[in-house]
């Protein structure tokens, strides 16, 4: 029997990608071999990889403006890329902060030693919402964005305004291809895979490729977008059987109605648990309702104890990984787009009979 999955990566997958992966795992659609033993350079796994990078453009409605990458090093890796290819020693990096991750992207370039404009912040109240004004520097290299804050809870409702001549560009971890987007605003979006498309291991960075114009001189070969877009991401041996999950994962999604599709199940998904939590004096959300995540939802209950008790009953019931960060707390639902519809049905029913009896 499967579990309910709520964990906020590496996370669920559609049950009906893993059967399509099982079936092909040891001898891949009758070549004799499987994915895993693939060369990266066959004709059969070069199919793979330009499928999976056409199918993503063409979710994200996006033209042959941009190019889609598969690299390594996970969100992470891209906190420090980024300022070393896109901001030049006179420009000034541009962040807006909405807590934990967007924090750690501001510390790589607070590491580099490049100017750093921090041009709007909710940390003055412990980052439960999101800034709705901001202020750009002079000579902005570009603004970075964390759209979804995967340990705090919030999201970005907007795609912002910026001036034409400063790029936008967003981690997207834990939101991507949740919702339809204006993707076309953002000149990079980025993020590990692990959490709403795929497996762990591959990181997507689909980069607008007059940004490739942008890029500093001088870079290591292995950090330079150049190196990755020019090579469609063959420059070394990508994580490929990540790549191959990942394309699984975009079939499945152009198969349950696009971006369309996904908002609709995640807005009903996310309404049980939410309905339940303001439903509640029992139950807090911990951030302003306009800012709440459609994919990670926190909340808390009257104590610590009872927490604690929560998290085990919930897991004897079979939902597991419903724990928040350790860096906040409490409990956390993360509702990805994979998570069965019945998971967040389970997991409501639950808190209400938790909340009778503990009350
Ligand atoms: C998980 C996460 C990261 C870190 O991703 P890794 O692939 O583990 O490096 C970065 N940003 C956000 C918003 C995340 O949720």
């Amino acid at each position: 029997m499967r579990v309910h999955n709520f964990s906020a990566g590496p996370a669920v997958l559609p049950e009906e990608v893993l059967k399509e992966i099982q079936e092909n795992l040891v001898d891949y659609k009758g070549n004799g071999l499987s994915v895993l033993e693939m060369s990266h350079r066959s004709k059969e796994y070069m199919e793979i990889i330009e499928g999976a990078r056409a199918r993503l453009l063409k979710i994200m409605g996006l033209s042959d403006e941009y190019v889609a990458m598969f690299l390594q090093g996970g969100a992470s890796t891209q906190f420090y890329m980024i300022p070393l290819n896109f901001c030049a020693d006179d420009k000034v990096a541009n962040y807006i902060d909405t807590g934990a991750w967007s924090s750690k992207a501001i510390k790589e370039v607070k590491i580099l030693g490049k100017k750093l404009h921090i041009a709007a912040t909710s940390e003055d109240k412990e980052f439960t919402y999101i800034p709705k004004e901001w202020e750009l520097s002079d000579n902005a290299a570009y603004l970075h964005i964390t759209t979804n804050n995967t340990i705090r809870g919030t999201e970005w409702m907007i795609d912002p305004d910026v001036p034409a001549d400063v790029p936008l560009i967003a981690d997207m971890s834990s939101n991507f291809l949740s919702k339809p987007l204006n993707f076309s605003k953002y000149d990079m979006i980025y993020g590990g895979a692990q959490k709403n498309i795929g497996s762990a291991g591959a990181t997507f960075v689909v980069l607008k490729k007059s940004m490739l114009e942008k890029i500093n001189p001088g870079l290591s070969t292995m950090i330079d977008y150049n190196t990755h877009a020019s090579k469609g991401s063959m420059f070394n041996t990508p994580p490929t059987f990540s790549i191959y999950v990942i394309g699984e994962v975009l079939k499945w999604i152009e198969g349950n109605g696009g971006l369309v599709g996904m908002q609709k199940i995640n807005e009903e998904k996310a309404a049980y648990i939410y309905d339940v939590i303001d439903g509640s004096n029992f139950y807090k959300g911990t951030v302003v309702k306009e800012d709440r995540s459609f994919m990670n939802i926190p909340f808390r209950l009257p104590t610590e104890e009872l927490e604690k008790k929560f998290i085990s009953e919930t897991t004897a019931n079979n939902m597991i990984n419903l724990k928040g960060h350790r860096s906040v707390g409490g409990c956390r639902a993360s509702v990805y787009n994979s998570l069965p519809m019945e998971s967040a049905k389970v997991l409501a029913k639950f808190m209400i009979d938790f909340e009778k009896v503990n009350k």
